[in-house]
């Protein structure tokens, strides 16, 4: 009640969410508080979440952030959905979203932008900008997100929160909407590591309605929070601090790292020499799998649909041109050009050779060092508007995060020392199936 409290209260100033299930809610705490006094309480007993609106919610609208789903109401529940309601937690709605998880400031929703709580002529970042804000106004305790290039990091960044991307094929992706698949995985987004453990404990692990999902053992991650970090070795990328880091953002970082080697990390430069290529490559891989992904809104078997189609070829157009916002379209245009027949090998085949020098890069560093330390995103939250005419500049809020997608890493965010009263994000990158140990770091900081 307190937190549903807190969303009418001040969610019609932020809009991070896009449907509040305040009934719902209700009836989800009630069932949680008849577990406990069973004796038969989840892990997540009662605790408020909410989730991205990429996850599908059975009998409540998944939208996606687009006006193309915007009458979707889910069938079914994602396995990241399902796994928490199992462990006891009580979602309160489904948050606002870049659409199509397309953007790095929740200006492209079709549900219009969230606002930053830390200062709301901002940007909460993106994609996950309505978990981000949301959990970051305690609108919730913690909120699913997503990342395909950075948009469980970047926001929680600029939300001063602490933001985990699991390894690719830790957590199922059955019931989330794709956009990226070789690239997309579901995450937390929390206060601390401490309060992502738990959650992440309830999503990760294997599920055979996902073929890329990773039939590995899951650690107990609260545990690991213990683990001591005396002799850890990080990485510092040269190519990470270089031209468009926000030298006021870049002494934030200094200082973070400093607390790591005091607290008894070794720290030392490495090189990431293909990382400045991650940013193009994305943007050829990311469109390419998106065009495709976004091929089955033809408004014939859901979604949105024209009014009075005059044959097939109107009922497409006309439902495409007006379903999908500004951003999807140029992402789907791009894709089937670099896809097409005579351009495919000059982009696309180009881009996934170099994604390969990409991954190589980090597995020779890892050989070296256990995390990689950099930071997050180049700057504080920027103005709501500033960017949204300029895709470019857009593009470069990931310039950081990127990498760990194409490379399927697991990496993490957490709040480093404010700069002008805005969040930071110090970034830490892990080895594969290594979230214990970017989680006992992050612990270890706060
Ligand atoms: N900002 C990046 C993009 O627009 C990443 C988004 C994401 O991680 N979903 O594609």
């Amino acid at each position: 009640q307190l937190y549903l409290q807190r969303i009418e209260r001040l969610d019609p100033d932020l809009n991070a969410f896009i449907t509040v299930t305040a009934e719902e809610a209700l009836a989800a705490a009630e069932r949680a508080d008849a577990r406990r006094r069973a004796g038969d309480a989840g892990p997540l007993n009662g605790i408020p979440i909410a989730h991205k609106d990429i996850f599908c919610t059975r009998g409540v609208r998944t939208s996606c952030g687009s006006r193309m789903l915007d009458n979707f109401i889910a069938p079914y529940d994602a396995t990241v959905v399902e796994r928490l309601e199992q462990a006891g937690a009580v979602m309160l709605g489904k948050t606002n979203m870049d659409e199509f998880a397309m953007g790095s400031s929740n200006e492209t929703s079709w549900y219009g932008p969230v606002r930053n709580p830390w200062d709301r002529t901002r940007v909460p970042g993106g994609s996950s900008g309505g978990s981000a804000a949301a959990v970051a106004a305690r609108l919730c305790a913690a909120a699913t997100g997503t990342d395909t290039g950075g948009s469980i990091r970047q926001p929680a960044a600029l939300c001063g929160l602490t933001g985990l991307k699991p390894t690719y094929g830790r957590v199922s992706r059955w019931g989330m909407i794709a956009f990226a698949s070789s690239l997309d995985q579901g995450g937390i987004l929390a206060r601390s590591a401490a309060d992502i453990a738990p959650l992440l404990q309830a999503i990760a692990g294997f599920d055979p309605q996902d073929s890329t999902s990773a039939d590995v053992p899951v650690p107990d991650y609260t545990t690991a929070l213990g683990t001591n970090i005396a002799g850890l070795r990080i990485g510092l990328p040269e190519e990470y601090f270089g031209a468009g880091l926000d030298p006021a953002v870049a002494a934030s970082i200094e200082a973070a790292i400093d607390e790591l080697r005091r607290l008894g990390a070794e720290v030392k430069p490495i090189r990431l020499p293909n990382s400045p290529l991650s940013v193009p490559v994305y943007y050829v891989v990311a469109p390419a799998e998106c065009s495709s992904n976004l091929a089955r809104y033809d408004g014939v078997r859901f979604g949105h649909r024209c009014s009075d189609p005059q044959g097939l070829e109107d009922l497409y157009k006309r439902t495409r041109a007006e379903g999908f916002g500004a951003e999807a379209k140029r992402r789907i245009m791009v894709g089937t050009y670099v896809l097409s027949a005579g351009y495919y090998d000059a982009y696309y085949l180009k881009a996934q050779q170099i994604r390969h020098l990409i991954s190589d890069d980090f597995r020779r560093a890892f050989e070296e060092v256990d995390l990689i330390a950099g930071p997050t995103s180049p700057t504080t939250a920027f103005p709501l508007g500033a960017k949204v005419d300029d895709p470019v500049a857009m593009y470069l809020n990931d310039i950081y995060t990127i990498a760990a997608n194409l490379a399927g890493l697991p990496a993490l965010s957490l709040p480093a020392a404010p700069v002008g009263g805005l969040p930071v994000g110090l970034h830490l990158i892990g080895n594969y199936f290594d979230e214990t140990r970017l989680l006992a770091t992050a612990h270890r900081l706060q």
